[in-house]
């Protein structure tokens, strides 16, 4: 929109400021309002690759721009959680997925194991864990009926890989968040605290390369409220780790919890935790 910049209308004095007129003040707003929509839009890509790009271990021990934003979101003041649950709540809901639980085996071994009962014994743990330290735990199913608008402070699915023998690097884990997050932020922290804890706790290494679209665009993401913190963890190979997946079971649990525990105390990533 534009004026004839020397040709006041008829109806008005010559001497009237033109700066006064609507039209000329209307421009700066107009220009901070597109201003505006491209840093809206800068944060967005900068948080989309903050995320693609998170799985690099330098990353996940020093990520400082992930950390302030989440400094920041908990000094505004986490919402008051009463979500539903499978128990009624008055505090904040954690959901724990057995991978394949009440579906099917998930990977089989050749005696017959199956990633299956090891995801669930080691989710059971997780549950017993976390509920003694005062949330309130739901354990959950691959596909179940509670998943559907799942509202949760936070969920963690557990799976585990394959029991084939691959080659001798096929040991180790994985972890990978909801890029369907309502707060990819949150999302990208779970991922951090995870990653870092569960490493630091079962001494296990982040298996790079095999994150595969099973993780990514996991079903469950696509199933919960985006305003649940999600991610799934595959707690390692049932060939090469088998030893420490089945007989430190509650190792394994611990890391994973130490991981929760890191994303809802707000854990300094650059320090140990002070769980066991
Ligand atoms: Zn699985």
């Amino acid at each position: 929109m534009s004026l004839p910049p020397t040709q006041p209308p008829p109806d008005q004095p010559p001497a009237a400021a033109p700066s006064r007129r609507p039209v000329r003040s209307a421009a700066p707003k107009q220009n901070w309002t597109i201003t505006n929509g491209i840093v809206t839009i800068l944060t967005v890509a900068v948080l989309a690759a903050s995320l693609f790009t998170l799985w690099t271990p330098a990353n996940l021990f020093s990520n400082q721009m992930l950390d302030q934003m989440f400094a920041a979101w908990q000094a505004a003041g986490t919402p008051a959680v009463t979500y539903p649950s499978a128990t009624p709540a008055d505090k904040p809901v954690i959901g724990i997925v057995a991978g394949h639980w009440k579906n099917d085996s998930g990977a089989v071994c050749d005696d017959g194991l199956t990633e299956q009962e090891v995801n669930l014994k080691i989710a059971t743990l997780v549950q017993q864990k976390l509920k003694k330290e005062g949330y309130i735990v739901d354990l959950l199913s691959e596909f179940d009926p509670l998943l559907s608008g799942y509202r949760a402070l936070l969920l963690v699915s557990i799976h585990n890989d394959s029991c084939v023998y691959i080659n001798d690097e096929a040991t180790g884990f994985k972890v990978t968040a909801a890029m369907t997050s309502a707060y990819p932020e949150r999302a990208a922290r779970l991922t951090a605290c995870l990653s870092t804890r569960y490493a630091e706790t079962t001494k296990l290494s982040y298996h790079f390369g095999s994150v595969t679209m099973d993780m990514t665009d996991y079903h469950t993401f696509n199933e919960i409220n985006t305003e649940t913190t999600a991610a799934i963890i595959e707690t390692g190979f049932l060939n090469l780790d088998r030893d420490i997946l089945t007989n430190q079971t509650d190792l394994i649990a611990q890391g994973v919890v130490n991981g929760i525990l890191c994303f809802t105390r707000n854990e300094d990533l650059g320090k140990p935790t002070s769980q066991p």
